[in-house]
């Protein structure tokens, strides 16, 4: 890992890099980037940065929206999806303030690292350890249009091309049935390459994989888990696997998306998230005689995500499209509540995690369509105030729910609670219950209020256009 200019310099000459790249994250989780040429990284730009516009992020009024950018050098890698030999690197924002310029309070991996700072603050805990899992689909040939005036979007591997198999690539004839991919091999599994070199290439990057295979969403639908690792980190990472995955996607002609439900009535796209907690190197998590082998503060931390768990989705699953993935049906979670090997249930503890250090549970709510450090953080901060405030999960009718909740009865789910139904909902929740998050100043209250402006007006626009489904039901009414 490089950490001083000179020795950044010396590695652009050894390795003839030509441009120097700085990518910074939007308010909707989006890297962007500008580059400037490898002579003009010096001793200023280290100190004063890189200035920008950050009312084009999102995140300032454009009569207050100068910002400025500071590199990581220990951040540095080759972007090996450009041709210019580039180096590339994350860092600090800071706003210009006439006492001097301060970190940038919104901006996503301040609040991320401010979330750990306040974890420790509370003796809680050292460190929280994540790992998310990332599905997403490969496909071939999808355009859509979406202008103002655009009255329908189509995705070309439509469903009746899916169901026809479409897109088995090459129309070699072994076509995937729906929801019948998982684990499935060559010949079906024809993106095995790709994955194998999305592998390899995060591996160069830094980001150690667990393991990569096909999904049950037929054909295309592929995971990729990598190493627990720290939530900031791990926040970091998430850019990264998602910059990965579709470059690598795009150079062999295909695309990637991680849109939580591309596909009606074929599995949509999780991003679950795994977790558990370090205090003075022993896991917080663990209890041998607990239920399913967990402590009473893995049961609180699960209470806070439960009991959060509606106002979470306004940032753990913030597009429209989230709420079409979670549905009865596709192992996407619909019913708040923890259990043990239950896809079904929000949280589900993996029964083969049995080791102290392993011992964690999974967040099954969360999609790739958040902002990983806002999601991240706000789950710990829900946590956090799970064992703050002692929220027992099964005192309060959680669970645990060891059976499958997709096959209940219109009674026995009317005693349940679900989770939102949509975006709207998500936001209406996080309106009324935000106080967990903003404690020890993680999330600003202007985050807040500008993050539920802009997915309220979001939700609006798309809700607005006639989608083709309607042409379907009334066009002949
Ligand atoms: N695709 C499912 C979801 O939407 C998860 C399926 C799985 O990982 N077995 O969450
Ligand atoms: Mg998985
Ligand atoms: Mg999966
Ligand atoms: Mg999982």
């Amino acid at each position: 890992m490089l950490s001083k200019l000179n020795e950044v310099q010396d590695f652009c000459k050894k390795n003839a890099i030509k441009m120097i790249d700085f990518k910074m994250i939007d308010i909707s989780g989006r890297w962007r980037h500008v580059t400037i040429p490898v002579d003009r990284l010096n001793e200023d730009v280290m100190k004063y940065g890189i200035g920008f516009d950050g009312s084009n992020y999102g995140y300032a009024k454009v009569e207050k929206s100068d910002m400025v950018f500071i590199p990581d050098l220990s951040s540095a890698q080759i972007d090996p999806f450009v041709q210019t030999p580039t180096l590339t690197m994350i860092g600090n924002v800071l706003v210009i303030d006439p006492d001097g310029n301060k970190p940038f309070d919104q901006y996503p991996r301040n609040v991320a690292l401010r979330a750990e700072e306040y974890m420790r603050e509370t003796k809680i805990a050292d460190s929280m350890i994540i790992s998310p899992e990332f599905e997403f689909y490969v496909l071939e040939h999808v355009s859509y249009e979406c202008s103002p005036n655009a009255v329908a979007f189509t995705l070309d591997t439509s469903q009746a091309e899916w169901n026809s198999g479409v897109n088995d690539y090459n129309n070699s004839g072994y076509h995937i049935p729906l929801k019948s991919g998982y684990h499935i091999t060559p010949p079906h599994d024809i993106t095995f390459d790709l994955r194998s070199k999305m592998c390899l290439l995060l591996e160069d990057w830094g980001v150690k994989v667990k393991y990569h295979h096909h999904e049950v969403g037929g054909p295309g639908q592929l995971e990729i888990e990598v190493e627990l690792g720290n939530m900031t980190e791990m926040a970091d990472k998430t850019m990264v696997i998602k910059y990965v995955v579709k470059n690598a996607a795009v150079a062999e002609n295909k695309t990637a998306t991680f849109l939580p439900k591309p596909i009606f009535n074929e599995a949509g796209n999780g991003m679950h998230v795994h977790m558990l907690l370090m205090k003075e190197g022993k896991p917080v998590f663990y209890d041998e005689n607990g239920y399913s082998g967990l402590s009473q503060e893995a049961h609180w931390f699960m209470g806070g995500l439960l009991k959060h768990a509606s106002s979470l989705c306004a940032l753990t699953n913030p597009s429209t499209n989230s709420f079409k993935r979670l549905v009865p049906g596709y192992e996407a979670p619909v019913t708040i509540g923890y259990a043990t090997s239950n896809r079904s249930a929000v949280i589900r503890i993996p029964a083969y995690a049995k080791s102290p250090e392993a011992k964690r549970f999974e967040l099954r709510n969360p999609d790739a369509t958040c902002n990983p450090y806002y999601a991240y953080a706000a789950i710990l901060m829900a946590g956090i105030d799970g064992i703050l405030n002692k929220i027992d999960p099964h005192e309060n009718g959680w669970g645990p729910y060891d059976f499958n909740l997709y096959h209940l009865s219109e009674e026995e789910q009317k005693k349940l609670t679900s989770l939102p139904k949509s975006l709207d909902e998500a936001l209406d929740a996080l309106e009324a219950d935000n106080e967990y998050l903003t404690r020890g100043g993680v999330f600003p209250k202007e985050l807040l209020d500008r993050w539920i402006r802009i997915k309220r007006a979001e939700a609006e626009a798309i809700n607005r256009i006639p989608h083709p489904a309607e042409f379907a039901h009334y066009y002949d009414l």
